[in-house]
């Protein structure tokens, strides 16, 4: 399922975490490269964007992380030949690290 303008996804897992990245927990989304090629990503945050407290620990805490992703983690398509016409759509500079 897809909306006007937006990839085709390559299933449902994949366009759910697309649409929940840049919020608390796990988000995808796609990045272009220094080559100009989609480099996708996997991100997990622990707060949501604009509530992050003022405190402190006494030990390291990341509030957010992210990895790359050759796979979707959900069906198992290869991302870049799945999405090879479609990959734009998907970007999110603004999400990366
Ligand atoms: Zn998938």
């Amino acid at each position: 399922m897809s909306l006007p303008g937006r990839a085709p996804f390559c299933c449902a897992g994949f366009e759910g975490m697309f649409d929940a990245a840049g919020k608390r927990g796990i988000g995808v989304f796609a990045l272009e490269d220094h080559a100009g090629r989609p480099s996708f990503r996997i991100q997990f945050r622990s707060l949501d964007p604009g509530n992050v407290p003022n405190f402190s620990t006494p030990f390291p805490l990341s509030l957010m992380t992210q990895t790359g992703l050759t796979f979707c983690p959900w069906c198992g398509v290869n991302l870049s030949l799945h999405y090879s016409r479609t990959w734009r759509t998907l970007l999110r500079p603004e999400l990366g690290m």
